[in-house]
């Protein structure tokens, strides 16, 4: 296995937690203005897919994409780290039940997920592969005022390419997880995808991204990676 592989661990506060990391869920689709920009319908339930364990990394340092496979798009989205069991749960309990928000990137084999889709086969090759879950260290739940109303950007190369609220959500965080709560328990230790905002685009070796979560002069989070 690939040492970059294995190094992520959860880390809050600053502080590495003895937490093992579990399975990530994502939605796809969960902004409009990015299902649009892809050409495809704005959904009425949740589409979801899930990133095994080994395909995060730290978003911070390198980045590897994979070579020859067409475009490597990124994808920021907020990510939320699960601090208990959620199974058929309500909104309030799903609430109750986040540990931290960070930032990942699902990294998404653009190419190779349209061939696929052309073809009504499942995405997970162009989604799950090693490596196209880079995430963040977390804040606590608590440090965000208003997890509905968050910013979050990525420059690439010193230019915006994407720039989102949490508040452009389809399905909002808190029912969201709810939803996903009734097909797949969430464990402590896992995380959560919530879906990007427009702006996607592919990645090129050598680009360097930042990723903030909230704004200036409220920046909460920032993190910074170089492609390779
Ligand atoms: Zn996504």
């Amino acid at each position: 296995m690939n040492d970059h592989i294995t190094a992520y661990q959860h880390i809050l506060n600053g502080e590495t937690l003895d937490l093992p990391l579990g399975k990530v869920v994502c939605v796809g689709r969960n902004y409009a203005a990015h299902a649009r920009e892809l050409n495809n319908p704005v959904p009425t339930t949740p589409i979801l897919f899930i990133k095994p364990a080994t395909a995060v990394v730290p978003f911070a340092g390198e980045i590897a994409i994979p070579k020859q496979q067409g475009e490597c798009h990124h994808e920021l989205e907020m990510s939320v780290l699960i601090g208990k069991p959620l199974r058929h749960a309500s909104e309030t309990e799903a609430q109750a039940a986040i540990k931290g928000f960070g930032l990942g990137l699902d990294l998404t084999l653009r190419d190779l997920q349209a061939k696929l889709k052309e073809k009504g086969h499942p995405w997970e090759v162009a989604k799950s592969f090693d490596g196209a879950c880079p995430l963040s260290a977390f804040v606590p739940a608590a440090a965000l005022s208003d997890p509905l109303h968050t910013e979050l950007s990525l420059q690439v190369n010193g230019s915006a390419r994407q720039q989102g609220t949490t508040a452009d959500m389809i399905t909002p965080l808190y029912e969201l997880l709810a939803y996903m709560s009734r097909y797949f328990t969430l464990l402590p230790g896992d995380v959560v995808l919530t879906g990007t905002p427009a702006g996607v685009g592919p990645l090129q070796v050598g680009d360097q991204l930042v990723a903030q979560l909230g704004a200036a002069p409220d920046t909460l989070l920032e993190c910074r990676a170089r492609v390779s």
